[in-house]
């Protein structure tokens, strides 16, 4: 097989096989609909209620608090939208931080055309919201308040718990996009006063097409598939059965392997962050330094296009991205990139690479030396180099 290291977990993970196994029996044999009476299928109804017993486990929620969905976006539009509704009687000001995924900075664009306000709070250097700007920012008519655990592109972990509080003490509802957190680093959703959470399958080693949003007993949310029955009858549709056995098998694992499997991506992390550094002139790491998810580093090179990297990354058989997957192929640099400062130059030589379960050390040896090798090469043809080293 071709050379492939793959490093763009941020983007998505390979279902693990163990997972994988305890799907399949649900797309043949195990196949019937959960919310028929005979016993055949109602097993399936017991299945699904086990999953949401592990998720809830996992996340210190109880098993009627977490309601399946389509995946990390469906969960991050179901909590706005809906939450915006059931609470306009009380107010019509939202609050996020420019850096979200699209998945809630749309849905908020999405809500300021229907009358909602909506305020994207600005973000540290390090990609991190200020409690002082937040608590700034809260008005009489605040109904929410949404910042995600940690950023999908620089790695930043928010100051979630200090955020739950600031809510809670002023009775406004916490909505967290954990998408990229969840498994990664333990999350209580009690000790950090969230009231609503989204996380993902594919971004935790399960299948695709698959998530779930937590929400708290006695928030008031309005359904967002009318419909049957299904999920308390808030998100009506049969069952995503296999997904939903993958989602519970997914996140058991991610429990059960967090604290090695997030020790050793740490020290593959750092290892790889130091070399760069070193040995890669013109350079810098996005994001915070410590409080960043255990598999990401993200690197802006001076003088170069994210984009030619990649390209030449690919051909040595490595995944990177620049930006997101999602604003890759459009020209904007990334506004994650852009909300921590950086110029559009700097943020257009941007790469990503997030590491996985899998990766080794020789691994990140092979990536160091193709990126040396890339990023001089690109370097060489570059007017704006050549002009900075005739300045210098
Ligand atoms: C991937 C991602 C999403 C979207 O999740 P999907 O399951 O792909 O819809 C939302 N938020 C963040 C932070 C993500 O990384």
């Amino acid at each position: 097989m071709e050379k492939l290291i793959y490093l763009d977990n941020a983007a998505t993970t390979k279902t693990a096989p163990e997972v994988l196994e305890a799907m399949l029996p649900y797309f043949t044999e195990n196949y019937g609909n959960p919310s028929s009476v005979y016993g055949f299928a109602s097993k399936n109804k017991n299945m699904v209620n086990c999953q949401r017993e592990i998720i809830a486990d996992a996340l210190g929620a109880k098993p009627e608090e977490i309601y399946f969905t389509a995946g990390g976006s469906e969960a991050d539009n179901w909590a706005l939208k809906a939450a915006a509704e059931a609470y306009e009687g009380k107010g019509n000001h939202i609050i996020t931080t420019k850096i979200e995924h699209h998945a809630i900075l749309h849905t908020g664009e999405y809500l300021e055309k229907r009358g909602f306000k909506v305020t994207y709070l600005d973000v540290d250097e390090d990609g991190m919201v200020s409690l002082e700007e937040l608590k700034k920012a809260i008005r009489p008519e605040t109904i929410l308040i949404s910042v995600m655990y940690a950023n999908n592109e620089i790695g930043t972990i928010e100051p979630v718990k200090e955020i739950g509080e600031i809510a809670h003490e002023r009775g406004i509802l916490f909505h967290t996009d954990a998408v990229q957190a969840f498994g990664q680093v333990p999350i209580h959703v009690d000790e950090c006063h969230i009231d609503m959470l989204s996380a993902s399958g594919h971004k935790l080693n399960g299948p695709k097409g698959i998530g779930f949003l937590y929400i708290r007993k006695g928030v008031k949310i309005r359904s967002f598939i009318h419909g049957g029955a299904q999920e308390r009858k808030r998100r009506a549709g049969t069952e995503n059965v296999p997904g939903i056995i993958g989602l519970g098998a997914a996140v058991s694992r991610a429990v059960r392997t967090m604290e090695e499997r997030t020790a050793k991506e740490k020290e593959l992390r750092d290892y790889l962050i130091d070399r760069v550094l070193e040995e890669i002139p013109y350079c810098r790491l996005n994001g915070h330094r410590t409080k960043r998810l255990p598999n990401n580093a993200n690197f802006s090179f001076q003088f170069i296009e994210g984009e030619s990297l990649l390209i030449r990354l690919d051909m040595k058989g490595i995944c990177g991205s620049s930006g997101s997957a999602c604003t890759s192929g459009s020209l904007d640099p990334s506004h994650v990139l852009l909300a921590i400062g950086l110029p559009h130059e700097t943020a257009h030589g941007s790469l990503r690479l997030t590491l996985g379960e899998d990766t080794v050390k020789e691994d990140i040896d092979y990536v160091v030396e193709a990126l040396k090798e890339i990023v001089a090469g690109l370097r060489e043809m570059s007017p704006l180099y050549e002009d900075f080293i005739k300045k210098n």
